[in-house]
Protein backbone atom coordinates (compact mmCIF):
# COMPACT_ATOMS: atom_id res chain seq x y z
CA UNK A 1 0.00 0.00 0.00
CA UNK A 2 1.46 3.64 -0.53
CA UNK A 3 1.87 5.91 2.08
CA UNK A 4 0.71 9.22 1.92
CA UNK A 5 2.95 12.18 3.20
CA UNK A 6 1.18 15.06 4.93
CA UNK A 7 2.93 18.00 5.75
CA UNK A 8 1.94 20.32 8.52
CA UNK A 9 -0.18 19.15 11.81
CA UNK A 10 -2.67 22.11 12.36
CA UNK A 11 -6.26 21.58 12.05
CA UNK A 12 -5.87 20.50 7.84
CA UNK A 13 -3.38 18.60 8.31
CA UNK A 14 -4.16 16.58 11.65
CA UNK A 15 -8.26 16.35 10.13
CA UNK A 16 -6.48 14.65 6.96
CA UNK A 17 -3.57 12.62 8.44
CA UNK A 18 -6.82 10.86 10.79
CA UNK A 19 -9.02 10.49 7.17
CA UNK A 20 -6.17 8.83 5.75
CA UNK A 21 -5.36 6.42 8.65
CA UNK A 22 -9.32 5.69 9.10
CA UNK A 23 -9.19 4.87 5.46
CA UNK A 24 -6.87 2.00 6.39
CA UNK A 25 -3.69 3.78 4.23
CA UNK A 26 -0.34 4.50 6.22
CA UNK A 27 0.66 8.42 6.65
CA UNK A 28 3.69 10.17 7.24
CA UNK A 29 2.66 13.43 9.02
CA UNK A 30 6.32 16.23 8.99
CA UNK A 31 5.20 18.95 11.29
CA UNK A 32 8.04 21.35 12.03
CA UNK A 33 6.78 22.41 15.22
CA UNK A 34 8.11 22.61 18.29
CA UNK A 35 11.63 22.80 16.56
CA UNK A 36 10.60 25.76 14.52
CA UNK A 37 7.75 27.70 15.32
CA UNK A 38 5.27 30.46 13.58
CA UNK A 39 5.13 33.73 14.22
CA UNK A 40 1.05 32.81 15.94
CA UNK A 41 1.71 29.59 17.40
CA UNK A 42 2.62 29.08 21.01
CA UNK A 43 2.75 25.26 21.84
CA UNK A 44 3.91 21.88 20.04
CA UNK A 45 0.27 20.85 19.71
CA UNK A 46 -1.11 19.55 16.60
CA UNK A 47 -4.14 21.19 15.60
CA UNK A 48 -3.17 24.84 17.84
CA UNK A 49 -5.87 27.75 17.78
CA UNK A 50 -3.59 30.40 17.07
CA UNK A 51 -6.27 32.62 17.96
CA UNK A 52 -9.63 32.11 19.44
CA UNK A 53 -11.17 29.46 21.25
CA UNK A 54 -14.03 29.51 19.46
CA UNK A 55 -15.39 27.24 16.58
CA UNK A 56 -18.68 29.68 16.00
CA UNK A 57 -21.99 28.39 15.40
CA UNK A 58 -22.82 25.33 16.28
CA UNK A 59 -27.09 25.33 15.38
CA UNK A 60 -28.09 24.26 11.77
CA UNK A 61 -28.99 28.56 11.76
CA UNK A 62 -25.98 29.00 10.35
CA UNK A 63 -23.90 27.56 7.63
CA UNK A 64 -20.89 26.75 10.20
CA UNK A 65 -23.02 24.90 12.13
CA UNK A 66 -23.92 22.49 8.68
CA UNK A 67 -20.33 22.69 7.72
CA UNK A 68 -19.87 20.92 11.57
CA UNK A 69 -22.73 18.42 11.36
CA UNK A 70 -21.67 17.10 8.06
CA UNK A 71 -17.73 16.89 9.24
CA UNK A 72 -19.19 14.81 12.42
CA UNK A 73 -21.28 12.65 10.31
CA UNK A 74 -17.86 12.00 7.98
CA UNK A 75 -15.99 11.03 11.77
CA UNK A 76 -14.03 14.09 11.85
CA UNK A 77 -11.53 14.47 14.84
CA UNK A 78 -11.67 17.41 14.62
CA UNK A 79 -15.00 18.17 15.28
CA UNK A 80 -15.19 15.13 17.54
CA UNK A 81 -12.34 16.19 19.95
CA UNK A 82 -14.36 19.78 19.34
CA UNK A 83 -17.39 18.07 20.90
CA UNK A 84 -15.37 16.18 23.69
CA UNK A 85 -13.67 19.31 24.46
CA UNK A 86 -16.54 22.04 24.37
CA UNK A 87 -16.62 25.12 27.11
CA UNK A 88 -20.20 26.51 27.80
CA UNK A 89 -20.27 29.23 24.92
CA UNK A 90 -24.42 29.73 23.75
CA UNK A 91 -24.84 29.21 20.77
CA UNK A 92 -20.91 28.29 19.78
CA UNK A 93 -18.76 25.27 19.61
CA UNK A 94 -16.05 26.89 21.72
CA UNK A 95 -13.45 25.00 23.60
CA UNK A 96 -10.83 24.37 26.41
CA UNK A 97 -7.69 24.85 23.78
CA UNK A 98 -5.35 23.34 25.10
CA UNK A 99 -7.27 19.96 26.08
CA UNK A 100 -8.50 20.08 22.32
CA UNK A 101 -5.62 20.20 20.61
CA UNK A 102 -3.75 17.75 23.12
CA UNK A 103 -6.69 15.31 22.36
CA UNK A 104 -6.44 15.95 18.80
CA UNK A 105 -1.96 15.28 18.97
CA UNK A 106 -3.26 12.17 20.95
CA UNK A 107 -5.69 10.42 18.86
CA UNK A 108 -3.72 10.95 15.58
CA UNK A 109 -0.57 10.27 17.35
CA UNK A 110 -1.77 6.85 18.96
CA UNK A 111 -3.08 5.92 15.13
CA UNK A 112 -1.17 2.91 14.30
CA UNK A 113 -1.09 4.11 10.54
CA UNK A 114 0.42 7.07 11.38
CA UNK A 115 4.17 8.21 11.69
CA UNK A 116 4.85 11.08 12.97
CA UNK A 117 8.32 13.10 11.97
CA UNK A 118 9.01 16.64 13.80
CA UNK A 119 10.62 18.19 10.60
CA UNK A 120 10.14 21.47 8.34
CA UNK A 121 10.11 20.37 5.15
CA UNK A 122 11.65 22.65 2.21
CA UNK A 123 10.90 21.10 -1.04
CA UNK A 124 7.58 19.36 -2.58
CA UNK A 125 7.92 15.67 -2.05
CA UNK A 126 6.99 12.83 -4.58
CA UNK A 127 4.50 10.84 -3.98
CA UNK A 128 1.09 10.98 -3.14
CA UNK A 129 1.27 14.34 -0.85
CA UNK A 130 -1.20 16.61 1.18
CA UNK A 131 0.58 20.43 1.71
CA UNK A 132 -1.12 22.02 4.72
CA UNK A 133 1.15 24.00 5.74
CA UNK A 134 -0.89 27.22 6.57
CA UNK A 135 -1.17 30.72 6.01
CA UNK A 136 2.00 30.92 7.87
CA UNK A 137 3.78 28.49 5.88
CA UNK A 138 7.71 28.50 7.28
CA UNK A 139 9.62 30.51 4.15
CA UNK A 140 11.71 27.92 2.39
CA UNK A 141 8.28 25.71 1.73
CA UNK A 142 6.54 28.70 0.49
CA UNK A 143 8.91 29.69 -2.00
CA UNK A 144 9.09 26.11 -3.38
CA UNK A 145 5.11 26.20 -3.71
CA UNK A 146 5.38 29.37 -5.08
CA UNK A 147 7.54 28.40 -8.54
CA UNK A 148 5.50 25.12 -8.40
CA UNK A 149 2.80 27.03 -9.13
CA UNK A 150 4.26 29.67 -11.04
CA UNK A 151 2.93 33.29 -11.65
CA UNK A 152 -0.66 32.60 -10.39
CA UNK A 153 1.27 32.08 -7.27
CA UNK A 154 1.39 32.53 -3.34
CA UNK A 155 -0.07 35.69 -1.55
CA UNK A 156 1.45 37.07 1.21
CA UNK A 157 -0.92 39.69 2.37
CA UNK A 158 -4.95 39.64 3.25
CA UNK A 159 -6.41 42.84 2.77
CA UNK A 160 -9.96 41.95 2.23
CA UNK A 161 -13.22 44.19 2.14
CA UNK A 162 -16.35 42.45 4.14
CA UNK A 163 -19.22 40.37 2.22
CA UNK A 164 -22.07 40.82 2.77
CA UNK A 165 -24.99 38.48 1.66
CA UNK A 166 -27.27 40.12 -1.02
CA UNK A 167 -30.55 38.52 0.35
CA UNK A 168 -30.07 40.33 3.11
CA UNK A 169 -29.52 43.62 1.28
CA UNK A 170 -32.62 46.42 1.38
CA UNK A 171 -32.86 46.22 -2.66
CA UNK A 172 -35.36 49.40 -2.34
CA UNK A 173 -32.29 51.41 -1.08
CA UNK A 174 -30.06 50.54 -3.28
CA UNK A 175 -29.48 51.14 -7.16
CA UNK A 176 -27.98 49.22 -9.95
CA UNK A 177 -26.09 51.05 -12.36
CA UNK A 178 -22.18 51.08 -13.30
CA UNK A 179 -20.30 54.71 -12.91
CA UNK A 180 -21.24 57.07 -16.04
CA UNK A 181 -23.22 54.31 -17.41
CA UNK A 182 -20.37 52.40 -18.88
CA UNK A 183 -20.67 49.16 -19.71
CA UNK A 184 -23.39 46.27 -18.03
CA UNK A 185 -24.49 48.08 -14.70
CA UNK A 186 -22.41 46.05 -12.25
CA UNK A 187 -22.16 47.32 -9.05
CA UNK A 188 -25.16 48.26 -6.53
CA UNK A 189 -24.87 51.17 -5.27
CA UNK A 190 -25.80 52.80 -1.55
CA UNK A 191 -26.69 56.54 -1.72
CA UNK A 192 -26.09 58.55 1.39
CA UNK A 193 -27.22 62.16 1.64
CA UNK A 194 -24.80 64.96 3.97
CA UNK A 195 -25.99 64.22 6.78
CA UNK A 196 -25.91 60.19 6.57
CA UNK A 197 -22.23 60.87 5.60
CA UNK A 198 -21.87 62.50 8.73
CA UNK A 199 -22.87 60.08 11.13
CA UNK A 200 -21.04 57.31 9.39
CA UNK A 201 -17.77 59.15 9.21
CA UNK A 202 -17.79 60.26 13.14
CA UNK A 203 -18.76 56.71 13.62
CA UNK A 204 -16.19 55.33 11.35
CA UNK A 205 -12.83 57.35 12.66
CA UNK A 206 -14.04 56.51 16.10
CA UNK A 207 -14.31 52.52 16.31
CA UNK A 208 -11.94 50.50 17.31
CA UNK A 209 -9.50 48.59 15.62
CA UNK A 210 -8.21 45.24 16.07
CA UNK A 211 -4.80 44.99 17.77
CA UNK A 212 -2.09 44.07 15.11
CA UNK A 213 0.48 41.17 15.97
CA UNK A 214 4.23 42.64 16.21
CA UNK A 215 4.76 40.70 12.47
CA UNK A 216 1.76 42.34 10.87
CA UNK A 217 3.13 45.58 11.77
CA UNK A 218 5.67 46.22 9.16
CA UNK A 219 3.60 45.25 5.89
CA UNK A 220 0.70 47.09 7.16
CA UNK A 221 0.14 49.75 4.65
CA UNK A 222 2.20 48.23 1.84
CA UNK A 223 -1.29 46.59 0.32
CA UNK A 224 -4.14 49.10 0.99
CA UNK A 225 -4.92 51.31 3.15
CA UNK A 226 -7.74 50.57 5.66
CA UNK A 227 -10.85 52.81 4.88
CA UNK A 228 -10.32 53.92 8.34
CA UNK A 229 -7.18 54.88 8.05
CA UNK A 230 -8.55 56.57 4.99
CA UNK A 231 -10.94 58.45 6.59
CA UNK A 232 -8.49 59.93 9.30
CA UNK A 233 -6.95 61.94 6.66
CA UNK A 234 -9.63 64.63 6.67
CA UNK A 235 -13.92 64.50 6.19
CA UNK A 236 -13.80 64.40 2.47
CA UNK A 237 -11.01 62.37 1.83
CA UNK A 238 -13.30 59.26 1.21
CA UNK A 239 -15.30 61.59 -1.30
CA UNK A 240 -12.84 61.31 -3.54
CA UNK A 241 -11.81 57.88 -3.16
CA UNK A 242 -14.21 54.87 -2.67
CA UNK A 243 -17.14 56.93 -1.88
CA UNK A 244 -16.93 59.52 -5.12
CA UNK A 245 -20.57 60.41 -6.06
CA UNK A 246 -19.88 60.99 -9.71
CA UNK A 247 -21.19 59.18 -12.64
CA UNK A 248 -23.46 57.45 -9.96
CA UNK A 249 -26.33 59.69 -10.43
CA UNK A 250 -29.38 57.91 -8.44
CA UNK A 251 -31.83 56.99 -11.69
CA UNK A 252 -35.10 57.15 -9.31
CA UNK A 253 -34.35 61.35 -8.80
CA UNK A 254 -31.82 61.89 -11.44
CA UNK A 255 -29.57 63.36 -9.06
CA UNK A 256 -26.22 62.69 -7.56
CA UNK A 257 -26.01 61.59 -3.82
CA UNK A 258 -23.44 63.26 -1.71
CA UNK A 259 -21.73 60.07 -1.59
CA UNK A 260 -21.89 56.51 -2.85
CA UNK A 261 -20.68 53.40 -1.44
CA UNK A 262 -20.68 50.74 -4.10
CA UNK A 263 -20.80 46.89 -3.37
CA UNK A 264 -19.31 44.62 -6.20
CA UNK A 265 -20.15 41.45 -7.28
CA UNK A 266 -18.04 38.73 -5.51
CA UNK A 267 -19.12 35.06 -6.61
CA UNK A 268 -20.58 34.06 -10.07
CA UNK A 269 -24.17 33.08 -9.00
CA UNK A 270 -24.13 36.85 -7.60
CA UNK A 271 -25.39 36.06 -4.34
CA UNK A 272 -22.75 37.56 -2.32
CA UNK A 273 -21.46 41.50 -2.59
CA UNK A 274 -18.01 43.00 -1.08
CA UNK A 275 -17.97 46.61 -0.12
CA UNK A 276 -15.34 47.99 -2.64
CA UNK A 277 -13.02 49.71 -1.23
CA UNK A 278 -13.40 48.98 2.50
CA UNK A 279 -10.30 46.71 3.37
CA UNK A 280 -10.10 47.38 6.93
CA UNK A 281 -8.33 46.56 10.58
CA UNK A 282 -11.66 47.38 12.77
CA UNK A 283 -12.96 44.77 15.50
CA UNK A 284 -15.77 42.49 13.93
CA UNK A 285 -18.41 44.12 16.29
CA UNK A 286 -17.50 47.35 15.28
CA UNK A 287 -17.50 46.46 11.23
CA UNK A 288 -20.98 45.48 11.75
CA UNK A 289 -22.46 47.85 13.69
CA UNK A 290 -20.51 50.53 11.45
CA UNK A 291 -21.56 49.54 7.94
CA UNK A 292 -25.20 48.90 9.16
CA UNK A 293 -25.16 52.29 8.95
CA UNK A 294 -24.84 52.34 5.19
CA UNK A 295 -28.25 52.95 3.72
CA UNK A 296 -29.82 49.49 2.44
CA UNK A 297 -27.34 47.42 4.81
CA UNK A 298 -29.05 48.12 7.88
CA UNK A 299 -29.69 44.33 8.24
CA UNK A 300 -27.16 42.88 6.24
CA UNK A 301 -25.17 39.80 7.27
CA UNK A 302 -21.50 40.33 6.82
CA UNK A 303 -20.87 36.63 5.54
CA UNK A 304 -16.84 37.62 5.76
CA UNK A 305 -15.48 40.38 7.68
CA UNK A 306 -12.45 42.63 6.33
CA UNK A 307 -9.23 41.43 7.75
CA UNK A 308 -5.72 42.43 7.06
CA UNK A 309 -2.98 40.21 7.89
CA UNK A 310 -0.60 38.23 6.09
CA UNK A 311 -2.23 35.15 5.33
CA UNK A 312 -0.37 32.87 2.42
CA UNK A 313 -2.93 31.72 -0.11
CA UNK A 314 -2.77 30.44 -3.35
CA UNK A 315 -5.06 31.65 -6.27
CA UNK A 316 -7.21 28.28 -6.09
CA UNK A 317 -9.31 29.67 -9.04
CA UNK A 318 -6.50 29.03 -11.59
CA UNK A 319 -4.80 26.14 -9.17
CA UNK A 320 -6.85 23.51 -7.63
CA UNK A 321 -9.29 21.02 -8.70
CA UNK A 322 -12.78 20.56 -6.20
CA UNK A 323 -11.11 17.59 -4.93
CA UNK A 324 -8.31 19.93 -3.86
CA UNK A 325 -6.15 18.15 -6.08
CA UNK A 326 -3.46 20.37 -7.99
CA UNK A 327 -4.54 21.20 -11.34
CA UNK A 328 -0.84 20.59 -12.15
CA UNK A 329 0.14 17.25 -10.76
CA UNK A 330 -2.62 14.95 -9.46
CA UNK A 331 -0.83 12.98 -6.54
CA UNK A 332 -0.46 16.59 -5.28
CA UNK A 333 -3.25 18.18 -2.67
CA UNK A 334 -3.20 21.12 -0.90
CA UNK A 335 -5.64 21.85 2.26
CA UNK A 336 -6.23 24.13 4.68
CA UNK A 337 -6.44 28.23 4.71
CA UNK A 338 -3.66 28.01 1.93
CA UNK A 339 -6.18 26.78 -0.37
CA UNK A 340 -8.49 29.99 0.58
CA UNK A 341 -10.91 28.79 2.53
CA UNK A 342 -11.23 31.14 5.65
CA UNK A 343 -11.07 29.63 9.31
CA UNK A 344 -10.59 26.94 11.90
CA UNK A 345 -13.63 24.98 10.87
CA UNK A 346 -13.30 25.71 7.00
CA UNK A 347 -9.50 24.66 7.10
CA UNK A 348 -10.52 21.19 8.72
CA UNK A 349 -13.14 20.38 6.38
CA UNK A 350 -11.05 20.97 3.43
CA UNK A 351 -8.29 18.26 5.12
CA UNK A 352 -11.12 16.20 5.51
CA UNK A 353 -11.72 16.02 1.68
CA UNK A 354 -7.83 15.85 0.84
CA UNK A 355 -7.69 13.20 3.02
CA UNK A 356 -10.56 11.47 2.09
CA UNK A 357 -9.29 12.02 -1.80
CA UNK A 358 -5.65 11.25 -1.27
CA UNK A 359 -6.50 7.68 0.83
CA UNK A 360 -8.65 6.84 -2.22
CA UNK A 361 -5.55 7.78 -4.47
CA UNK A 362 -3.71 5.01 -2.44
CA UNK A 363 -6.27 2.74 -2.94
CA UNK A 364 -6.82 3.16 -6.42
CA UNK A 365 -10.31 4.34 -5.83
CA UNK A 366 -12.02 6.38 -8.10
CA UNK A 367 -11.77 10.19 -6.28
CA UNK A 368 -14.89 12.72 -4.83
CA UNK A 369 -16.36 15.55 -5.55
CA UNK A 370 -18.90 16.56 -2.48
CA UNK A 371 -22.25 18.17 -3.75
CA UNK A 372 -22.66 21.63 -3.87
CA UNK A 373 -25.10 21.70 -1.85
CA UNK A 374 -23.46 20.51 1.07
CA UNK A 375 -21.54 22.73 3.10
CA UNK A 376 -18.53 20.91 2.29
CA UNK A 377 -18.70 21.05 -1.46
CA UNK A 378 -20.23 24.35 -1.47
CA UNK A 379 -16.60 26.10 0.03
CA UNK A 380 -14.81 23.10 -2.56
CA UNK A 381 -16.84 24.68 -5.46
CA UNK A 382 -16.21 28.42 -4.59
CA UNK A 383 -12.23 28.16 -4.14
CA UNK A 384 -12.61 26.78 -7.67
CA UNK A 385 -14.78 28.61 -8.96
CA UNK A 386 -14.40 32.23 -7.60
CA UNK A 387 -13.00 34.75 -9.83
CA UNK A 388 -9.39 34.60 -10.04
CA UNK A 389 -8.27 37.74 -10.33
CA UNK A 390 -9.81 39.36 -7.07
CA UNK A 391 -9.58 35.94 -5.18
CA UNK A 392 -10.16 36.16 -1.34
CA UNK A 393 -10.19 33.39 1.24
CA UNK A 394 -14.01 32.82 2.45
CA UNK A 395 -15.75 31.55 5.42
CA UNK A 396 -18.67 29.03 5.38
CA UNK A 397 -21.59 30.80 4.52
CA UNK A 398 -25.11 30.33 2.74
CA UNK A 399 -24.46 32.89 -0.03
CA UNK A 400 -22.28 29.89 -1.07
CA UNK A 401 -24.86 27.31 -1.79
CA UNK A 402 -26.97 26.45 -4.90
CA UNK A 403 -30.34 28.31 -4.71
CA UNK A 404 -33.75 26.65 -3.67
CA UNK A 405 -35.79 25.41 -6.71
CA UNK A 406 -38.72 27.72 -4.47
CA UNK A 407 -38.50 30.77 -3.33
CA UNK A 408 -38.77 31.15 0.68
CA UNK A 409 -39.09 34.89 1.84
CA UNK A 410 -38.24 33.99 5.50
CA UNK A 411 -34.63 33.79 6.44
CA UNK A 412 -35.05 31.11 9.33
CA UNK A 413 -37.19 28.94 7.34
CA UNK A 414 -34.86 29.64 3.85
CA UNK A 415 -31.86 28.73 6.20
CA UNK A 416 -33.23 25.64 7.67
CA UNK A 417 -34.07 24.18 4.19
CA UNK A 418 -30.71 24.74 2.67
CA UNK A 419 -29.15 23.21 5.43
CA UNK A 420 -31.81 20.00 5.42
CA UNK A 421 -31.31 19.81 1.47
CA UNK A 422 -27.32 19.95 2.78
CA UNK A 423 -27.85 16.79 5.19
CA UNK A 424 -30.13 14.65 2.93
CA UNK A 425 -27.53 15.08 -0.16
CA UNK A 426 -24.79 13.77 2.24
CA UNK A 427 -25.86 11.27 3.62
CA UNK A 428 -26.86 10.07 -0.10
CA UNK A 429 -22.73 10.95 -0.87
CA UNK A 430 -21.86 8.73 1.70
CA UNK A 431 -24.18 5.07 0.50
CA UNK A 432 -22.52 6.12 -2.65
CA UNK A 433 -19.50 6.09 -1.88
CA UNK A 434 -19.54 3.43 1.19
CA UNK A 435 -18.10 5.80 3.50
P1 LIG B 1 -2.35 25.85 10.65
O1 LIG B 1 -3.34 25.49 11.68
O2 LIG B 1 -1.54 27.08 10.82
O3 LIG B 1 -1.39 24.59 10.43
C1 LIG B 1 -0.26 24.62 9.62
C2 LIG B 1 0.80 23.76 10.26
O4 LIG B 1 1.89 23.61 9.35
C3 LIG B 1 1.38 24.38 11.52
O5 LIG B 1 1.33 23.43 12.55
C4 LIG B 1 2.81 24.76 11.14
O6 LIG B 1 3.71 24.64 12.23
C5 LIG B 1 3.12 23.73 10.06
N1 LIG B 1 4.14 24.14 9.08
C6 LIG B 1 4.27 25.32 8.42
N2 LIG B 1 5.30 25.26 7.54
C7 LIG B 1 5.82 24.02 7.64
C8 LIG B 1 6.89 23.33 6.98
N3 LIG B 1 7.62 23.94 6.04
N4 LIG B 1 7.18 22.05 7.32
C9 LIG B 1 6.44 21.41 8.29
N5 LIG B 1 5.42 22.00 8.95
C10 LIG B 1 5.11 23.29 8.62
N6 LIG B 1 -9.52 31.37 12.13
C11 LIG B 1 -10.59 31.29 12.97
O7 LIG B 1 -11.54 30.54 12.66
N7 LIG B 1 -10.63 31.98 14.13
C12 LIG B 1 -9.60 32.77 14.53
O8 LIG B 1 -9.67 33.37 15.60
C13 LIG B 1 -8.45 32.90 13.67
N8 LIG B 1 -7.41 33.69 14.01
C14 LIG B 1 -6.30 33.75 13.23
C15 LIG B 1 -5.21 34.54 13.63
C16 LIG B 1 -4.05 34.61 12.86
C17 LIG B 1 -2.88 35.45 13.31
C18 LIG B 1 -3.99 33.87 11.64
C19 LIG B 1 -2.76 33.93 10.80
C20 LIG B 1 -5.09 33.11 11.22
C21 LIG B 1 -6.24 33.03 12.00
N9 LIG B 1 -7.36 32.27 11.61
C22 LIG B 1 -8.45 32.17 12.46
C23 LIG B 1 -7.42 31.65 10.28
C24 LIG B 1 -7.23 30.11 10.22
O9 LIG B 1 -8.41 29.50 10.61
C25 LIG B 1 -6.10 29.56 11.03
O10 LIG B 1 -4.94 30.11 10.53
C26 LIG B 1 -6.04 28.01 10.96
O11 LIG B 1 -5.09 27.58 11.90
C27 LIG B 1 -5.69 27.49 9.59
O12 LIG B 1 -5.55 26.08 9.60
P2 LIG B 1 -4.44 25.37 8.71
O13 LIG B 1 -4.48 23.92 9.03
O14 LIG B 1 -4.60 25.77 7.31
O15 LIG B 1 -3.05 25.99 9.21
Amino acid sequence: MKTVNIIGAGLAGSEAAWQVAQAGVPVRLFEMRPKKSTEAHHTGNFAELVCSNSLRGNSLANAVGVLKEEMRRLNSVVITSADDTAVPAGGALAVDRDSFSELITKRVKEHPLVTVVEEEITEIPEGITIIATGPLTSAPLAQAIKDFNGSEGFYFYDAAAPIIDKATIDMDKVYLKSRYDKGEAAYLNCPMTEEEFNAFYDELVAAEVAPLKEFEKEKFFEGCMPIEVMAKRGRKTMLFGPLKPVGLEDPKTGKRPYAVIQLRQDNAVASLYNIVGFQTHLKWGEQKRVFRMIPGLEKADIVRYGVMHRNSFMNSPELLQQTYQSRLRDDLFFAGQMTGVEGYVESAASGLVAGINAARMAKEEELITFPQETAIGSMAYYITHASGKHFQPMNANFGLFPELPERIRDKKSRYEAIANRALESLEAKKVEINH
